[in-house]
């Protein structure tokens, strides 16, 4: 236990540091007028000079949206989740138990009920779905049981782009001590009412927002259910995805995201886990990836750069602490589902645990309280985090495509580079980002203003680089990392 409190701590400290100084460094470039800044692996470009990476992009429309996020809603929500007593997948879901308010199928109902509430409220902007299958008897599953995934559908707005799909999700079950108990209190408020909060407050504001805000690309909003029992909702979920040839660009799953009332909580911060070598990589992807030094460069990771940029660019309260790391020690969650099936997932997850609030009978004992009960919980923390989930919905909806078949020339010995990508579905412009091997994020930005080529005086030996695309008002899209062409 020591050791893995001390290993966190260190690594978010070091990361920490970095995004201040990343921070500084913008400030002092822009105080310095616009020259450029100088240090290996950023030789002068082609074209106008590159820019700090660091450099935010804010839009209004985004930033007005965020503002809406209410942290009494999220309370409410939290609270009646709680109400229905045990939310364990193995836990009631009969029509009686329904209509008392006690169980899983009472809290299903209730989500999906809420979801269609708010399409109401939106001229039915919102397509309202399940996900119901029957998980056979497992480690955790004692007989054969109905799990349900609760989602709604914001359908974009562009034909062109409505099948590009960017996701957030929270899992509705709960559980205590004991996985295999149905039928005690498993409040389950932080774990994971929380993330299940977050979930639905970012479609209800951005449902309302939509009649405004028109998102070339379709977000959806979940809740699952059997993360619990073995991740059985999200597995589930992402195969389904993965079969159908669903276009999921990025899974936002939060997990205890409740900010837990405990005197080392840092409440400025929300951890965001990626995994570095992908879970769904073969052998020659793994071969591949070993040559090019490409390590710390998965979909999810370059997901979890982009949250740091939108971290940035808006003001939600709390900022991303980046951990490169699948998860925390001895606990996995819901984004591994969708990354098994080559999907950029990530986790947020709050700053400190309190491991007496999850997973535990309700209980007094020798003076300290245990359960996961709503009085721990943060509420304006958990609204921070849904701003930062929102602005991130919004920014990569209202993005162009990420643009396609990225190469990278590597024919002949040459210390320029040059890339060149296929044009994106609403792209206006494009722009190379690249960082040394050995920085964790962005450093520099070149913007290539017209066609998909580019040739750069900075030598692809030394640096890592990426393209995105942009649209008319500067919404970037996610990078993505060349691949070299002989
Ligand atoms: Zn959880």
């Amino acid at each position: 236990m020591a050791y893995q409190e001390n290993s966190s701590t260190a690594e978010s400290v070091s990361f920490r540091s970095f995004f201040t100084s990343v921070a500084t460094a913008a400030i002092v470039a822009l105080a310095l007028t616009s020259s450029v800044p100088v240090c290996r692996g950023q030789e002068m470009a082609e074209g106008p000079a590159p820019r700090l990476a660091a450099d935010p992009h804010t839009d209004s429309h985004i930033a007005g949206a965020i503002k809406q996020v209410s942290p009494d809603r999220i309370r409410q929500t939290i609270e009646k989740l709680v109400s229905f007593g045990n939310r364990s997948t193995i836990s009631a879901q009969d029509e009686d138990s329904i209509k008392a308010g006690k169980g899983i199928g009472a809290a299903r109902e209730w989500i999906k009920a809420e979801f269609e509430r708010y399409s109401k409220d939106c001229g039915g902007c919102l397509e309202v779905k399940t996900d119901t299958f029957t998980e056979q008897p497992g480690e955790r599953i004692p007989k054969p049981t109905e799990i349900a995934n609760v989602y709604a559908v914001l359908r974009g707005a562009d034909p062109q782009q409505a099948n590009r799909i960017v996701l957030v999700t929270g899992h509705y079950d709960s559980r205590n001590s004991d996985t295999f108990n149905g039928t005690d209190p498993a409040p389950g408020a932080n774990d994971d009412g929380s993330g299940t909060a977050v979930s639905l407050e970012c479609a209800r504001v951005l449902s309302q927002a939509a009649a405004k805000l028109k998102f070339p690309a379709t977000i959806i909003f979940l809740t699952v259910a059997g993360e619990e029992q073995g991740l059985n909702g999200s597995k589930h979920f992402a195969q389904m995805a993965k079969q159908q040839g669903w276009k999921i660009e990025a899974v936002l799953n939060n997990d205890i995201v409740g900010g837990d009332r405990n005197p080392q909580q840092d409440t400025s911060v929300v951890r965001v886990f990626s995994e570095g070598l992908p879970a769904a990589a073969s052998e020659a992807e793994i071969r591949r990836i070993r040559m090019l030094g490409g390590e710390s460069d998965s979909t999810s990771r370059e997901l979890a750069r982009y949250i740091a940029d939108v971290g940035r660019s808006y003001d939600a309260g709390v900022k991303p602490l980046l951990i490169f790391r699948l998860d925390r020690f001895l606990r996995g969650g819901d984004h591994y589902s969708f990354n098994q099936q080559v999907f950029a997932a990530v986790r947020f997850t709050e700053y400190r645990e309190d491991f007496n609030h999850q997973h535990q009978n309700v209980r007094t004992e020798n003076g300290i309280e245990y359960g996961d009960l709503p009085k721990f919980v943060d509420f304006d923390y958990v609204a921070r985090v849904a701003r930062l989930n929102l602005a991130t919905l919004a920014s990569l909806a209202w993005a162009p495509a990420p643009p396609t078949s990225v190469k990278m020339q590597t024919k002949n010995l040459d210390n320029d580079t040059t890339l060149t990508w296929e044009p994106s579905a609403g792209a206006a412009a494009y722009e190379v980002v690249w960082r040394s091997t050995s920085a964790p994020d962005w450093e520099y930005v070149q913007t290539v203003s017209s066609g998909t080529r580019a040739t750069l005086k900075v030598s692809k030996d030394n640096v890592i680089f990426g393209v995105r695309a942009l649209d008319q008002a500067g919404h970037r899209s996610l990078p993505v990392v060349p691949e070299p062409e002989r």
